[in-house]
């Protein structure tokens, strides 16, 4: 009944993560799976079924009923993300069974539709609007919301080792709509390590996981 948002750099494992969602969420609740459905909703063109077969072969589930029960949709502009999503309120009414849905990138969308200077407070309104959508779904249907995010450039990433500088993207509005706030970084050799940056019910703690053929794997 919330948004967990997962932010950091390219290739620590958010859609990976993703992935691994959208199967673990149909495992029974015995094994930590919420018996649900899944509904992805993909701006970057990242989704592969692929990957859901092979992650659905690690935990033992028929591959191809596992891909069923993931609803896929590629959004191509911010605009088009907020229809989708409109889109996916009247499916959540009909179809009681979902228990996911993930929107993979948040922010990959406006900061293409609204990259100009001036533009940055119509952004923040039409990204607060999607927001308080997902808000409103995670309530309404008992639906745990993963989003994934981005982060600014490092402007003294050339002159100094201070990385930490670095945030995610989408300020205030998103970071009020985000209940839990995972930093995901790389750690040491193929290892990632998974941070929890904010959170209303989980104290700061860190554990590393690595990405495998089946998935996220901690
Ligand atoms: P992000 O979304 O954070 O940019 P991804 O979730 O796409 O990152 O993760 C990309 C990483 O996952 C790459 O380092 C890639 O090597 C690794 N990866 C992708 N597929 C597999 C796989 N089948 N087995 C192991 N690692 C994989
Ligand atoms: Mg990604």
């Amino acid at each position: 009944m919330s948004i967990t948002e997962a932010f950091g750099e390219f290739r620590t494992g958010k859609t990976q993560l993703a992935h691994t969602l959208c199967v673990t969420v149909q495992l029974p609740p015995e094994m930590g799976g919420g018996n649900g459905k899944a509904a992805f909703i993909d701006t970057e063109g990242t989704f592969r079924p692929e990957r859901i077969r092979a992650i659905a072969a690690r935990f033992g589930i028929d591959p191809d009923t596992t891909l069923d029960n993931i609803t896929v949709a590629r959004a191509h502009n911010s605009e088009h993300q907020l229809d989708l999503l409109n889109e996916l309120c009247i499916r959540l009414c009909e179809d009681k069974q979902y228990r996911l849905v993930v929107v993979d990138s948040i922010m990959a969308l406006f900061r293409v539709d609204y990259s100009g200077r001036g533009e940055l407070s119509e952004r923040q309104q039409r990204l607060g609007q999607m927001l308080s959508k997902l808000v409103r779904i995670s309530e309404e249907f008992n639906i745990a919301i993963y989003i994934t995010n981005q982060m600014t450039a490092d402007p003294g990433a050339t002159l100094s080792f201070a990385a930490d500088t670095k945030k995610p993207i989408g300020g205030h509005v998103l970071a009020h709509a985000s209940a839990t706030r995972l930093y995901l970084k790389k750690g040491r050799g193929e290892t990632r390590v998974c941070k929890i940056w904010d959170s209303p019910d989980v104290p700061e703690a860190e554990c590393t996981y690595q990405i495998t053929t089946g998935g996220i794997n901690d």
